[in-house]
């Protein structure tokens, strides 16, 4: 009999579902794609026509939703709000309560329950587990989670610090104590997700303690398209003065500003290629985006008082050498010297960059939510 190993990483995105497949028996990736411009043009029409465009890809391999191989199907959730604070097993129960939560991530949600409604048409029998983006940050003390608003309103709106990429934090302070010969029990972590959305995460021990992402994810770091922390007496005043709609402004703080808003581009090589022509707005875009994340590091480094390990991840945080110079710049202070030479070697895996020197790693740690969300589905599937 084959064993049933592999698992079906689905993340349902506004306009994309992306899949993986994984083998938890030997760490291969036997499938993988993605299904993109669903709603548009030329793409397809819907995300349960998304859905039947995965499977098909899977049948035509020989590993489809009906493969005794597999073990189970793992679905990304964005927000499990205060009631899912951990991978949960998916029933009837479960998709109705995450749709309660939909006015918590109206952008995000409604893709994921598609995501899962289909496929456990597809598979009623096969275990499917929920993996959200918020569960890591649930340990975050309500000193760090709470605004400090009227405290009924804030009960009564569930308005309060959530945290995302929640599985790349917690992958990463993971990996991040494995690359020092730690347990995660024995580390503290600055984690700076640097993606197109962007987020920092304190984790003391392998537990977090704050995030950089709020109510939703526009809160903290300067990102791609999202201007982070504002004051949110600027929504107030664009209302007032510009006569701006709600809607607009939504669209405004989170697909033109960041990056994009300050320079017109929100790649980081783009924006390093024009600084490296002279241009002036490329080089305030990435002065604000480090300012920003030197803050950050300073704060969550007073949060967790001792600091064993900064680690970047994702697409800037794993790539560009020169935010984590400019973002690390002048920190002997605070303990934190990066090695240039080790910093500027290009490479694939988990690294330490830091010099010799530093009581604080420095690391580079390649994110992989979809084995974090694997890894979390195949436990659960298994108990
Ligand atoms: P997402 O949040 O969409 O998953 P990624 O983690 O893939 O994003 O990060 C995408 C971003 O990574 C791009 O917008 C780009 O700015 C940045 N990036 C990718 N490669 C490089 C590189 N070699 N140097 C600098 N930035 C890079």
């Amino acid at each position: 009999m084959t064993a049933a190993t592999h698992v079906l990483v689905l993340n349902s995105g506004s306009s994309s579902v992306k899949y993986q497949l994984l083998d938890m028996a030997d760490g291969a990736r036997p499938a993988s794609g993605v299904v993109e411009r669903i709603g548009e043009e030329g793409g397809v029409a819907d995300h349960a026509e998304a859905l039947r465009q995965v499977a098909r890809e899977l049948d035509g391999q020989g590993l489809g939703l009906d493969s005794p191989r597999l073990a189970a199907v793992g679905h990304r959730v964005v927000h499990g709000g205060t009631r899912f604070t951990e991978p949960t097993l998916i029933t009837d129960v479960v998709v109705a309560e995450i749709e309660k939560l939909v006015p918590l991530a109206p952008l995000h949600n409604p893709a994921n329950i598609t995501g899962i409604k289909v496929a456990r048409q597809l598979r009623p029998d096969l275990p499917q587990v929920a993996v959200f983006d918020t569960a890591f940050h649930a340990s975050i003390p309500e000193a760090a989670a709470r605004y400090a608003i009227d405290a009924a309103t804030a009960e009564r709106y569930g308005i309060r610090r959530y945290g995302f990429h929640g599985t790349s934090h917690a992958y990463v302070s993971r990996a991040t104590a494995a690359l020092l010969g730690k347990e995660p029990a024995e580390a503290n972590v600055i984690v700076l997700h640097l993606g197109n959305g962007a987020s920092a995460s304190a984790v003391r021990g392998g537990v977090c303690v704050d995030t950089s992402m709020g109510l939703t994810p526009l809160e903290g770091l300067v990102m791609g398209t999202r201007s982070g922390d504002i004051d949110p007496a600027v929504v107030f005043h664009l209302q007032r003065v510009a006569g701006m709609p709600t809607d607009e402004i939504d669209t405004l703080l989170n697909k033109r500003s960041g990056l994009l808003g300050l320079c017109g581009a929100n790649d980081m090589r783009e924006i390093g290629r024009r600084m490296g022509a002279g241009d002036k707005e490329a080089q305030l875009a990435f002065d604000v985006y480090v300012h920003r994340l030197r803050r950050y590091i300073g704060a969550f480094t007073a949060v967790l008082g001792r600091v064993d390990a900064v680690a970047f991840t994702a697409g800037v945080g794993e790539n560009s050498a020169a935010v984590r110079a400019a973002a690390l710049d002048g920190l002997a202070g605070l303990g934190i010297e990066l090695d240039p030479v080790r910093n500027a070697v290009r490479a694939s895996g988990g690294r330490l960059v830091s010099a010799a020197t530093s009581r604080v790693a420095v690391a580079v740690v390649p994110t992989d939510e979809e084995f974090e969300i694997a890894r979390d589905t195949y436990a659960l599937a298994r108990a």
